[in-house]
């Protein structure tokens, strides 16, 4: 079993177009304050990021979010969590995200959004980290990334062990039940030696 304290969750900076994309925030954050689990986040107010994050402190959780000063100067930064930091740049706080968290979590979002979940994947591949990754494909949003990917790994430009990194659930307790029995793989061999 893997001990899961906190869980980065990457999502949408917009609300999307329909309500289900903030009833699944507000589940996903249920989910988590029933296992005990805190958030982690990238610290805005608006879109779904805010839902979640109001819907985790309302129960009772905690919150801890992440944003680079550019961002928090914009007053999008959400000024009642249980912890704010402001970091120098973007990068830093992803990083800083990457390594407050013990697993990772996408909802429905858009570019910012992408960029995290693959950012946070490939360096699964590369082995910099060890922890569970997982897409929430709720109504069905992510169908047609699930499809591309399937096309990748046919064409193969991905092998079967980095796809199988990525967990795809609909269902966050489901999803965070994986976590919690998550075993990483050994390192993958992104590069066989023929390839070197
Ligand atoms: P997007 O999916 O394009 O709406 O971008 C959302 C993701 O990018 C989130 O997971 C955030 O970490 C980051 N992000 C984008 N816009 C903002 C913002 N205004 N404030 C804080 N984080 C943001």
């Amino acid at each position: 079993m893997t001990v899961i304290k906190n869980i980065c969750v990457y999502c949408g900076s917009s609300f999307g177009r329909v309500d289900d994309y903030g009833q699944a925030a507000n589940a996903l954050a249920q989910a988590l304050v029933r296992k005990n689990i805190g958030l982690v986040y990238g610290g805005a107010s608006i879109g779904i990021m805010g839902k979640v994050a109001d819907e985790v402190l309302a129960l009772g959780g905690e919150v801890l979010g992440v944003i680079p000063k550019a961002l928090a100067h914009k007053e999008v930064a959400h000024h009642h969590l249980t912890q704010l930091r402001v970091t120098e740049s973007m990068h830093e706080r992803k990083m800083l995200m990457a390594e407050l968290s013990d697993g990772f979590i996408a909802l429905p979002g858009g570019i910012g959004t992408f960029e995290e979940l693959f950012e946070i994947w490939t360096w699964a591949q590369l082995g910099f980290h060890h922890k569970p990754i997982g897409l929430l494909n709720i109504s069905g949003y992510y169908d047609h990334l699930i499809q591309f990917l399937d096309h990748v790994l046919a064409e193969q430009f991905v092998k079967q062990e980095t796809r199988d990194l990525l967990m795809v659930e609909s269902d966050p307790d489901v999803l965070l039940d994986r976590f919690i029995n998550y075993q990483a793989p050994p390192v993958i061999e992104w590069l066989s030696k023929e390839e070197i």
